[in-house]
């Protein structure tokens, strides 16, 4: 490599560096039957055990033991490869049982299933405006990376509404053509202010403007609605949007993201995404896992009202030691805002040297500049006593670490 090259790259991390927000991933040893404990490496070889209270494992599921056995199981008896894409070889019983199961969940026609949530919204709405040649995309302005690279990569028309803005959403709405094709893509729960989206709404307007609708329940499948079909399914509303999409990675503990919606839709899909035709399909012992544990949680009701109990009472204790918890949440996620990233470090690294406790900072490009945050998500198994070891450690940190620490 030219030195020049080299250069480039250094620069970039210099940069990064400069601004407070060179990511640092911690170590950690998750331990079976222990979460939310684990165990943290440090760089000198030493460990330590911890709290973790940033995890997406909403529920913990991924240390359910049911859900371990069932891909033990999967394992011992297949091996652990699929063997190829879904064409090749990576098709089995685990795979279609759990493209069922997700159908069923949503109240859809159909499901399919990608390597990650990631790749599923970018594979899903890149391909979706080849099917619709003139199609355009409605995106809200705070939908995650994944739906903004899918469709930039569909290089449509596009226009970004103002988030939860219905009156801007129909607005830009009016600018297209009348017999266009249309979607508007959007999420349930936004994952960095914990807000819901107004689903009802925007189902209402596509409706008028006979737009598809397409929703990211990443952050709300398994947790909202009487089964655990997400937000749409607690507002009554999931048979009114055209396609669901979500992850096996955070409520279902595992790995793997799918869309679901019309048969025909789905059909066209598995048949002309990229991001699906040419990519080894998931384990079938993660498919496994991620069966019995849509299954669990469907079943589950407790579960998800837990994790609610959990969420309203560690906002209400933190509020009452005066640190900020954005008002914006009215989900499980619990931002506490700090609003500058070398803080937010500073805060986060000192809660885990010094107390045990390990919630990530969140800083740009995941969230806008001076908006930095502690991301705090408690899960049904965070107990009355650690949360008051997390808010009286989180409230002396916070007052050891000045408003305007500079990096
Ligand atoms: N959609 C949203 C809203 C997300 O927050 C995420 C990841 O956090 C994804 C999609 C990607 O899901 P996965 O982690 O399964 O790739």
């Amino acid at each position: 490599m030219r030195k020049e090259d080299k250069q480039v790259f250094e620069g970039a991390v210099a940069t990064i560096r400069d601004e407070g927000r060179y990511r640092v991933f911690a170590d950690i040893m998750r331990e079976r039957g222990r979460f939310p404990h684990a165990t943290i490496r440090r760089d000198d070889g030493t460990t330590a055990d911890i709290v973790v209270w940033c995890s997406n494992d909403y529920l913990g599921q991924g240390q359910s033991p049911e859900v371990i056995d069932a891909a033990h199981a999967a394992l011992d008896k297949v091996g652990a490869g699929a063997g190829g894409t879904r064409n090749i070889s990576g098709t089995t019983s685990y795979h279609v049982d759990l493209e069922q199961e997700l159908a069923s969940l949503h109240g859809k026609e159909g499901a399919l299933l990608f390597t990650s949530g990631y790749v599923s919204n970018d594979a899903t709405l890149s391909t979706l405006a080849k099917l619709f040649p003139n199609l355009w995309i409605f995106s809200d302005a705070q939908n995650h990376a994944s739906m903004i690279e899918g469709i930039k990569r569909a290089k449509c028309e596009c226009r970004v509404f103002r988030h939860n803005d219905i009156q801007h959403l129909e607005a830009l709405m009016n600018e297209a053509p009348a017999d266009a094709p249309k979607l508007i893509a959007f999420e349930s729960v936004y994952s960095m202010d914990g807000d819901t989206a107004p689903i009802e709404a925007i189902c209402d307007l596509a409706e008028a403007y006979g737009a598809m609708t397409y929703l990211d329940e990443v952050h709300g499948v398994g947790l909202y609605g009487p089964t655990g079909g997400g937000v749409a399914e607690r507002d009554g509303v999931m048979h009114r949007v055209d396609f669901i999409e979500g992850t096996l990675a955070k409520a279902f503990g595992t790995m793997g993201g799918y869309v679901t919606g019309p048969a025909a839709a789905i059909d066209a899909i598995r048949s002309t995404a990229s991001g699906f035709i040419f990519t080894t399909s998931l384990a079938p012992s993660v498919a496994a896992a991620a069966l019995e544990s849509v299954r669990i949680v469907r079943e589950c009701p407790h579960l998800r009202d837990r994790l609610q109990d959990r969420a309203e009472r560690l906002k209400a204790l933190l509020r009452d030691a005066g640190l900020p918890v954005m008002s914006e949440s009215t989900t499980h996620i619990v931002p506490v805002l700090v609003g500058d990233a070398a803080r937010c470090k500073k805060i986060s690294d000192i809660l885990l040297e010094e107390h045990g406790i390990y919630v990530q900072p969140i800083n740009y490009p995941t969230v806008p500049r001076g908006t930095e945050r502690l991301r705090i998500t408690p899960s049904p198994f965070h107990d009355d006593e650690l949360m008051d070891r997390l808010v009286a450690s989180l409230k002396a940190v916070w007052a050891m670490c000045p408003v305007h620490l500079t990096a």
